[in-house]
């Protein structure tokens, strides 16, 4: 039995069911370099999705290594955040500029859940009201509130949450009531929507509202530019709270801007964010106001977050990022990639919306045909085919058929080019099966 197979079957045996794994025949990553990683069968892949855009700049970067390196010969791995950490401090600073949120305060996590359920947290107890809004077709993470507020069912794993949550329109407009609108009446649509919301399933007195600028798991929904402004504006008027999720948006991931919340011309109150800041190490955290930080009237911790080696990684990776300007190429790659993904709808009718923005982007596949049906097979065969010619890509959306790709901002030319030919590769194949 291969090593791989030997594994999947004790990780079956230990691991949930419910740990999501790829492939018929999931792999196991032993080596990284740049934007390829290699398997335990020996098998190179362009690595198209980061390990869920965690890896914001490749694999081995050495002055990432370096700064890690550094931190663990100093022998002071991690004590607990109870002492001072010069790293924690720095990198704090950093990104509480970076936020452009006046003043702002930065809290460390471990995680992008984390992030969203102190941030939950902070905005409830600030506002003494636990019902918040959320957009259909989001995801914030896997805890207790964060899972409660999923609006996608294949990922709401409980809805036993201590939040009370009312759903908003505005995540996902390719299919559903609203679908066709122009970018104005989808606004206009949405704002009334959230006023209406309002209206009938709350008391008036709602926490917060929490966004993913583009919707991650939800299959990489570009909103409108200006919704979050315009969203804001009502909030404004119940002194509701606006928290925006970047743990997949943030860091120039969107190519336009530094953070996703900007092509919409607004300061939200809080922002939480995870993934591409550790390129791959674990930290998240929440970047607020400070009167909604510090409401708390209690002494909290949290013993891992911030700490002298993920602090250490996180801001030589924010430093890698800001000084080759990451989120120039993002934009630039990503161009090419939308453009290349356009040119191969315009052949195959199995691809029914190319979306994105930078490095974040969805292609969703449907049944050829005239319908548009949402097609998870066409999926599952464009995930298959590309493993097997050598990309690493990703799935999600509403119903498991969008294809997802975000790989690390660091990508060359070449490799974009590799990507756009195997992707063609298998959508090509796509169409030819589900004809
Ligand atoms: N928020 C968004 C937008 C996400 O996409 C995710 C994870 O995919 C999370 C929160 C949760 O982050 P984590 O998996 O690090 O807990």
């Amino acid at each position: 039995m291969p090593a791989d197979a030997e594994l999947l079957e004790r990780h079956r045996k230990v691991l949930p069911d419910w740990l999501a794994l790829y492939y018929d025949e999931p792999i196991e990553i032993v080596h990284a370099s740049g934007r390829h990683v290699t398997d335990s069968r020996g098998r190179t892949y362009l690595d198209f999705f980061a390990g869920i855009l965690t890896n914001a700049i490749g694999y081995g970067v050495a002055e990432i290594s370096d700064a890690v390196r550094g931190q663990l010969d100093t022998g002071v791995v991690h004590t607990s955040t109870l002492y001072l950490i010069r790293k924690q401090v720095e990198l704090a600073e950093q990104i509480a500029e970076l936020s452009g949120i006046p003043d702002a305060k930065v809290f460390f996590t471990n995680s992008g859940t984390e992030a969203n359920e102190t941030a939950l947290m902070l905005a409830t107890q600030h506002r003494r009201s636990n019902q918040v809004l959320a957009l259909r077709n989001s995801y914030h993470g896997r805890a207790f509130a964060t899972i409660g507020i999923t609006g996608n069912r294949g990922w709401s794993a409980s809805s036993l949450s201590p939040l009370k949550v009312s759903y908003v329109h505005g995540g996902y407009r390719y299919r559903g009531p609203f679908s066709g609108y122009t970018d104005a009446d989808y606004i206009a649509a949405c704002v009334e929507d959230l006023r209406d919301v309002l209206q009938t399933t709350t008391a008036g007195d709602v926490a917060a509202m929490i966004v993913e600028p583009i919707q991650g798991v939800g299959g990489f929904n570009v909103p409108p530019d200006g919704m979050l402004a315009a969203f804001k504006e009502v909030l404004d008027e119940h002194g509701i709270l606006l928290i925006s999720d970047e743990v997949q948006t943030g860091w120039g991931r969107t190519g336009e801007h530094f953070w996703g919340i900007d092509a919409h011309g607004v300061t939200p109150d809080a922002m939480t964010f995870a993934k591409g800041l550790g390129n791959g190490l674990a930290i998240g955290g929440v970047i607020a106001r400070p009167e909604l930080m510090d409401c708390l009237r209690a002494n909290s911790i949290s013993t891992f977050g911030g700490n002298p080696m993920a602090t250490a990684g996180a801001k030589a990776t924010l430093d890698y990022l800001l000084d080759h300007d990451l989120q120039g190429n993002a934009a630039k790659q990503g161009d090419r990639v939308i453009g290349g993904l356009r040119e191969l709808a315009d052949r195959y009718d199995v691809i029914g919306d190319v979306r994105g923005k930078g490095l974040m982007i969805g292609v969703e596949l449907v049944e050829p045909g005239a319908g548009h049906e949402p097609s998870p097979p066409a999926a599952g065969i464009v995930l298959e085919q590309t493993r097997e010619r050598g990309l690493l890509v990703g799935k999600g959306g509403l119903h498991g058929n969008v294809v997802r790709l975000a790989p690390p901002m660091t990508l060359t030319d070449e490799e974009t080019e590799d990507a756009l030919e195997i992707l063609g590769a298998a959508i090509a194949t796509a169409q030819e099966e589900l004809s």
